[in-house]
């Protein structure tokens, strides 16, 4: 097919679906249309520029495209229209992807439903009562309504392979470094990640393959040589060491989602793999110590929205401190609020060795657990999340149980790893289920190439 008959369909999809899937904050089907004439005329001459030329590709409403809106699904952001292109944009253009729609998320990427969506609450395409996951419930929903061939959403802790598992899509959150941040609305510079959702590894490794690699504009960037990644699915063949970190098979863990991951791991030892037990001692403190460094460092990041500058601006200010605490208080929404203020509080004179300094400590452990767990395995496995998609509304009011959600995918983020979330079939309700694969560090060629086994 030619580029614009696939985004004329991706087009076509979205008008048929997204009243009800709600996967965009808006859409740009004249310019995505422009953008695949270019590419069906670089085609026609031979000058492909590769296998994204001509794809339909959305992005996470936090990834700044050029004159796109960029609202991070807050009333802060609302109007603003972005200058210019991230890091991982400008890449995309380079290889001719089709740049359409901007895909919903809860606030600035803080939740696990995008019920924290100022606008609207993306719905889950497998059953439209319950959430796609967060924070990149759009990009997510997106790929698995074929309103997009691939998204790219961002991980801080779980925010693709969360949605990825809700949804029947593979999400893939590369290694801390591997892909720029430039042009991302910051959350937890520390933890924050952009990557792919895709329908299948293949695409993933397509995806990864043009948005790593180094970028001096990213202090956080890591100079690593990008290597094909699509090739390495055929070349790279096991029996590996996989590791099943007991401490994820606990207590919480819905039985259909333990029976499907059961499976995954029978299939991986007929292959030939060797399973073996590791211990991640650490891991009851993830949640908590993420719930520091992110509030923390979300605290700072979003100080920059002061109503002075490109944001919204109260319209009843009396004076310049009056401006900047109305502009606040009406532009982030509450879960915004609360993490700001748990944030300043760790951070702040007399708390900051308490929390924040200790949290740093054992974030240190947590990536120490998973280092000496890969002297022995090559990758770990676990379920991506406990329990499948749960209805909309149902955690919407009680912010602990909603964090609980992120449990399998916190230390991942903490310990700067490359993780995968793979579909791994649904439960007796129909409802998706979600493999996911940890690897070492920059071992991103590894560990899609044992997700593509199962894929
Ligand atoms: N659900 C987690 C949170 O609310 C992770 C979000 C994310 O990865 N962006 O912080």
């Amino acid at each position: 097919v030619s580029s614009v008959e696939l985004t004329q369909a991706a087009i076509d999809r979205a008008t048929a679906v997204d009243d009800r899937v709600k996967a965009f904050n808006s859409v740009n089907p004249e310019d995505a249309l422009a953008q695949a004439a270019a590419s069906d005329a670089r085609r026609s001459v031979g000058q492909a520029r590769g296998p994204l030329d001509g794809i339909p590709v959305s992005l996470k409403d936090v990834i700044a495209v050029r004159d796109q809106p960029l609202t991070a699904s807050s009333k802060m952001l609302e109007n603003f229209v972005s200058p210019y292109d991230a890091t991982v944009t400008e890449k995309l253009k380079a290889a001719g992807a089709v740049l359409w729609g901007r895909a919903n998320l809860d606030e600035f990427a803080m939740g696990s439903s995008t019920e924290n969506s100022a606008f609207q609450t993306t719905c889950n395409p497998y059953d439209l009562d319950r959430v796609p996951g967060g924070s990149s419930g759009g990009s997510a929903a997106a790929v698995a309504a074929g309103e997009a061939v691939a998204t790219l959403g961002s991980d801080t802790g779980g925010s693709i392979r969360q949605p990825a598992a809700f949804c029947n899509v593979v999400g893939l959150k590369p290694t801390y470094g591997l892909v720029s941040r430039y042009g991302l609305a910051a959350f937890a510079s520390s933890l924050d990640q952009i990557g792919p959702f895709t329908r299948t590894v293949e695409d993933a490794a397509i995806m990864l393959g043009a948005i790593a690699g180094h970028d001096p504009r990213d202090s956080t960037s890591f100079k690593t040589d990008v290597p094909d990644y699509r090739a390495a699915l055929s070349e790279k063949k096991g029996p590996w060491k996989l590791g099943i970190p007991k401490e994820y098979f606990g207590e919480g863990l819905d039985p259909e989602v333990g029976a499907a991951i059961e499976k995954a791991i029978a299939f991986y030892r007929e292959q030939g793999c060797e399973i073996k037990e590791v211990s991640l001692p650490h891991t009851p403190y993830c949640l908590s110590t993420y719930y520091i460094i992110a509030t923390a460092e979300a605290s700072s990041n979003l100080a920059r929205y002061d109503g002075i500058r490109y944001t919204h601006r109260s319209a009843d200010a009396q004076d310049v401190v009056d401006l900047y605490f109305k502009s606040r208080a009406e532009g982030f929404g509450p879960e915004v609020k609360r993490r700001i203020i748990l944030g300043t509080y760790v951070l702040s004179s007399g708390y900051y060795d308490a929390y924040y300094l200790r949290a740093q400590k054992v974030r240190t452990l947590i990536r120490q657990d998973f280092l000496n767990a890969y002297e022995q395995v090559d990758a770990i496995l676990t379920p991506t999340t406990p329990t499948p998609a749960f209805k909309a509304g149902e955690k919407a009011a009680d912010p602990l149980a909603m964090y609980l959600s992120d449990i399998y995918t916190i230390g991942v983020n903490l310990a700067g790893l490359p993780g995968i979330s793979i579909p791994a079939g649904f439960t007796s309700a129909g409802l998706p289920i979600g493999l996911q694969l940890i690897g070492q560090p920059y071992a991103e060629a590894d560990l899609l190439a044992i997700a593509h086994a199962y894929d």
